[in-house]
């Protein structure tokens, strides 16, 4: 084989897989709130209803979904890992808002660590910015321990600020939790 074609082969290897279900990671839960002190629209609640809403809209299309938490319950990391895990292929999509001291601090990030999910990522980062219509701070590689140990592909997506007033009152709207849902669900089909 050509070198040339050969090392293409491998690119495309490495950046691509397979998945036929969705591990859906609704951040934080039970006394851990998520956020920072003091923060009043609560990370831990809207996360899992944008988590509940991405789990209706995959199932309705015929996707298998495992959901790491339905209720308001802490599980701890690992135990988010070992239910990842515990799936061949899968995508891991863990579900959060972003928090920061200065208000004015706003957009959406979407994280990965394998490589094999940047694809995913992009297409998660694309999708949510579109719905959001705001500041795109972009696709970043990060070592965050879910993204790390979990061996299936893994994203983790900062949908927004809770802690800046607009988008706070964007995400008290169930319309615009519903917008987020349906974003994350495009990201994840046109990555299958
Ligand atoms: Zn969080």
């Amino acid at each position: 084989m050509p070198r040339l074609v050969f090392l293409l082969l491998i690119t495309i290897a490495s950046s691509s897989f397979a998945f036929d279900s969705v591990v859906i990671d609704a951040g934080h839960g039970g006394h851990d709130r998520g956020g920072i002190p003091g923060q009043r629209a609560c990370e831990k609640i809207l996360a899992l209803d944008v988590a509940q809403r991405l789990n209706a809209a995959l199932r309705a299309d015929g996707i298998k979904t495992v959901m790491t938490r339905n209720d308001d319950t802490f599980i701890p990391l690992p135990q988010r890992v070992a239910i990842a895990n515990a799936q061949r292929d899968a995508l891991f999509i863990s579900i959060h808002f972003n928090s920061a001291i200065r208000k004015g601090a706003d957009g959406t990030e979407t994280y990965y660590f394998n490589r094999k999910a940047a694809p995913v990522a992009a297409r998660v980062q694309s999708q949510l910015t579109q719905v959001n219509g705001h500041e795109n701070r972009g696709v970043k590689r990060r070592a965050y321990y879910v993204l790390r140990k979990t061996r299936v592909p893994a994203v983790l997506a900062e949908c927004a600020f809770l802690t800046n007033p607009q988008e706070a009152a964007r995400c008290a709207l169930p319309t615009h939790r519903q917008n987020l849902a349906n974003a994350l669900a495009r990201a994840v089909k046109a990555s299958m």
